[in-house]
């Protein structure tokens, strides 16, 4: 499958990801692990989810591609096609899922935004950071953030956790 999405011309994935990703596109809101505050939305953008609608309901981030002129079609997941259209020059190992995966940033396997993705070579570094709260917000009663901190892991987690500054902070 990873190896067929190498034989893709960039033109043919950016065709793709227009008709499949782009044109279907539906934002999903961060899951916030912490205290019920609304952050601003600026701060929030980065931690949305894309999916399509489909997908969201299946949780599976599976799409169908047609590859070839002869209408071969091929199973492959949205987050892979995301991760070759934003890295065209990134080989995908032909052994994907077998060892080398994408991994979500953002733990949710249905997302297929760029900034959300990354290879990773062995299995484990997708597995660590299960169980990460992510970026932590301090907030005042406010609204206004007061302090960040961000998770251990490096790119960062993609997930928001937000916490009201106590009294005793
Ligand atoms: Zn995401
Ligand atoms: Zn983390």
């Amino acid at each position: 499958m990873a190896s067929q999405l190498n034989q893709l011309t960039a033109r043919r994935i950016n065709e793709l990801y227009g008709m499949k990703l782009e044109a279907h596109r539906v934002v999903v809101e961060p899951e916030d692990l912490g205290d019920e505050i609304a952050l601003d939305e600026d701060i929030l953008e980065p931690y949305k989810c894309w999916t399509v609608e489909n997908i969201q309901r299946n949780a599976q981030g599976r799409i169908r591609i047609q590859v070839g002129e002869g209408g071969s079609e091929l199973k492959c997941f949205s987050y892979h096609l995301a991760y070759k259209w934003a890295n065209p020059d990134v080989e995908v190992p032909s052994t994907l899922g077998n060892g080398p995966s994408i991994d979500h940033l953002c733990g949710r396997a249905f997302c297929h935004r760029p900034s959300h993705l990354q290879l990773v070579q062995e299995h484990k570094h997708n597995t660590a950071r299960i169980g990460c709260f992510g970026n932590m917000f301090v907030v005042t009663e406010q609204g206004e953030i007061a302090h960040c901190t961000q998770c251990k892991h490096s790119p960062s987690c993609m997930k928001v956790y937000t916490s009201l500054l106590g009294p005793f902070n």
